[in-house]
């Protein structure tokens, strides 16, 4: 059977192909069925007409009946324009157009009735309607009662073209009128049933021409639902079919290493989340299929333990492991701390780093592959083809949204079947997103701290306050404490006037002199042995400021330091602001961040100041960042695969998707492969919808 809904736009009664053209180009419409997913954004009652005394608010949709004289045309032939006078018997209003002049010239005649809909704008004080829509006036297009028309979204150049949202609408009544009978069922019955949903083709029918407010509802609701729906089954689908195809080791005793350090060596008591954590994974690991778990933890929420606990399991079961970092400092980090803890137990663990020199390479790459070597940390490095493992079973990836997936992909062939993988991100991830666009990852959540933390205090100032930061940080210093001061960008960039790191640092030198002052500085674009070294002045207690760009954002633990100082610091994102923030606050003394910002803010600038000054929880920082940004910007988005949904919200059907998972889950639990004659529909869309990624439902 052909599908009608693939035609070409172009064929469409009253579109043809100039218009197809303008389709293409500014509304991405190709195909029928791209017309027929292309809503209004909003609707309107034409059953009212205003008078036009009434208007009393810009941007806002109104309808009116009046007539229309005074038509002028204005300007030089660059800048022409046409005006006319739009009246009724309660006022007038000017009318304004910039293009299709020579049509709209002709158009109107005086003393006739023109019914007119259009957004009111303000010009010179006054409301004005610029393009509307206007058609003559018939006693019978007013009906009586609610009648809800859409409006569809329409570009200047859709409108010189006709394809204002009008004559949108007068294209979607010939689309529907064609292709209605054709649209098929997606959904099961019992769902359809269980959940009250309106019927597709009525959705569609109504989503578009509503018959009133309350069909338009329900059509709103259906169509949303499967939006959603189909996306979590999709998600659901391709999960189930990895876990049943990708064989993964089974590490199914926990032994004498995990054993040994749970109770003679764990440093401190494990907070509720991380048990709970540590359980889930080692479930996973137990079980014969391949993890893949992405364990989310605000910063400092202790995940290195856990995945250091993971790693020893991978051991007790005769495995190596690999730990991998984004960047050098933070390797090193994790390999102290790896080190530090596993100080007297017989396991060997490497730092492999882009600077680890060649001799070193040598031992270690010999290491790996006779099996001596169980540990092995590092960056990159760790994935070049000339690091080969005996027997590689667990990969822990930290950071994970600076590598891609192609890139975790790679560790898959450094062993005969795919290694357990375990991502780490101190990006706490809004619910909505973790369902959307890691549906088919496993997750868990570190959602506690561990005891005893003093919770950090955040002060915004503005620059002009300069001098009461300095006197803090001087009483901070003085009573033995350490201060991170951080800074946006490190060269000066005059179109921001930033004051740049060295500018930055010169002044902190005057503030901070020598010798009772020690300031280091660790940026970009430093060699590597300078930054370490320069860390470790840190590291040592030796300066006492650190300024700093980014580079520390990730992972670095000091816990002497106390002050978290932010340059600039709207112009920062949320989740940045929140991971510098979290770099103090780690030892057992009261730990400050302060926010400096110019006194002139954006209404975002402003709004993430006073979200950090609010609170340090990183997941409600995290779903307002979804809030300020919108799902594209968020930190914790996938670069690819970006989903972008037609009438689904992300910051707002949280509860819908959570239900359209439970629903999709228990349905695969049925019909794993969608064979079930009442299913048909669904099988059906998803192919369309998804095509060769809905691969999972293949039998065999
Ligand atoms: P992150 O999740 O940011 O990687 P870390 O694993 O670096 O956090 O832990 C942060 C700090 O908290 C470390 O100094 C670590 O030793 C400490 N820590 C972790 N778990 C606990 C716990 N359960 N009790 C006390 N301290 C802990
Ligand atoms: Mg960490």
């Amino acid at each position: 059977m052909q599908d009608l809904l693939a035609n070409k736009i172009e064929f469409l009664k009253g579109v043809g192909p100039k218009r197809a053209a303008v389709l293409n180009k500014e509304a991405g419409i190709f195909v029928f069925e791209d017309l027929l997913n292309y809503f209004p954004f909003r609707y309107v009652d034409k059953s009212h007409i205003y008078g036009v005394g009434e208007i009393n608010n810009d941007n806002t949709y109104y309808q009116l009946c009046g007539t229309i004289s005074n038509m002028k045309l204005h300007g030089t032939p660059r800048t022409t324009r046409i005006t006319a006078t739009f009246s009724d018997n309660t006022g007038q209003i000017e009318l304004v157009w910039f293009k299709g002049l020579k049509w709209i010239r002709d158009k109107f005649e005086p003393g006739k009735k023109y019914l007119l809909f259009g957004k009111a704008s303000v010009f010179n004080n006054k409301f004005n309607f610029v393009h509307p829509d206007i058609e003559l006036f018939n006693t019978g297009d007013i009906s009586q009662g609610e009648s809800l028309e859409g409006v569809y979204p329409s570009s200047e150049n859709m409108k010189n073209q006709g394809l204002g949202s009008k004559q949108l609408v007068k294209l979607i009544k010939n689309l529907l009128l064609l292709i209605q009978e054709t649209l098929h069922e997606t959904l099961p019955e019992q769902i359809i049933r269980e959940q009250k949903l309106m019927g597709r083709q009525q959705a569609y029918v109504n989503i578009h021409l509503p018959e009133n407010t309350d069909q338009l509802q329900k059509a709103i609701n259906r169509l949303k639902f499967e939006e959603h729906f189909l996306f979590q089954l999709q998600l659901a689908g391709t999960k189930k079919k990895r876990e049943q195809t990708t064989p993964g080791y089974v590490f199914g005793q926990v032994g004498q290493h995990f054993n040994a350090f749970y109770k003679q060596h764990l440093p401190f008591e494990l907070t509720t989340a991380q048990k709970r954590v540590i359980r889930e994974i080692r479930a996973n690991l137990g079980a014969a299929r391949q993890m893949n778990r992405l364990l989310q933890g605000d910063v400092g929420s202790g995940k290195t333990i856990v995945a250091l606990m993971s790693m020893l399991l991978a051991l007790d079961n005769g495995f190596q492991t690999a730990m991998m970092a984004p960047t050098e400092i933070l390797a090193n980090q994790h390999y102290q701390s790896i080190q530090k803890l596993l100080k007297d137990m017989e396991i060997r663990c490497e730092l492999l780093t882009g600077s680890t020199k060649i001799a070193r390479r040598r031992q270690i790459a010999e290491s790996l592959l006779n099996g001596d070597l169980q540990i092995l940390i590092g960056t990159h490095a760790l994935i070049e083809e000339t690091v080969v493992f005996k027997q590689l079973g667990l990969v822990i990836i930290d950071e994970q949204h600076r590598f891609g997936v192609a890139q975790r992909a790679r560790f898959w062939k450094k062993s005969s079947i795919p290694p357990h993988i375990l991502v780490m991100t101190a990006t706490p991830i809004p619910r909505t997103l973790a369902m959307t666009q890691y549906g088919d990852l496993d997750t868990s959540r570190i959602d506690e701290l561990p005891p005893g933390r003093k919770s950090i205090k955040t002060i915004h100032l503005y620059h002009s306050q300069r001098l009461r930061m300095i006197g803090f940080i001087k009483k901070e210093i003085a009573s033995g404490r350490q201060v991170y001061i951080v800074y946006p960008l490190i060269k000066e960039s005059e179109k921001l006037d930033l004051i740049n790191l060295t500018e930055g640092l010169e002044s902190l030198e005057r503030d901070f002199p020598r010798p009772q002052y020690q300031i280091c500085q660790v940026h970009g674009q430093m060699k590597p042995e300078d930054k370490d070294w320069e860390m470790q002045r840190f590291i040592r207690g030796e300066a006492h400021i650190m300024v700093a760009t980014t580079v520390i954002e990730v992972g670095v633990d000091i816990p002497n330091a106390s002050v978290m100082v932010i340059e600039h610091a709207d112009r920062f994102g949320l989740a940045q602001l929140h991971q510098l923030r979290g770099r103090v606050g780690r030892g057992a003394e009261q730990s400050y961040c302060i926010l400096l910002s110019d006194f002139k803010l954006t209404a975002d600038g402003r709004k993430r100041m006073e979200t950090m000054v609010r609170t340090t929880d990183g997941f409600e920082i995290a779903e307002v960042d979804l809030q300020l940004r919108g799902p594209g910007e968020t930190q914790g988005t996938r670069q690819s695969g970006q989903i972008e949904f037609k009438l689904g919200n992300l910051l707002k059907d949280e509860k819908l998707i959570r239900h359209c998972r439970q629903l999709a889950n228990s349905l695969l639990d049925e019909d794993p492969k969608l064979q079930l004659a009442a299913h048909a529909g669904l099988r059906r869309q998803l192919i369309k919808q998804f095509k060769s990624a809905f691969d999972w439902s293949r039998v065999g």
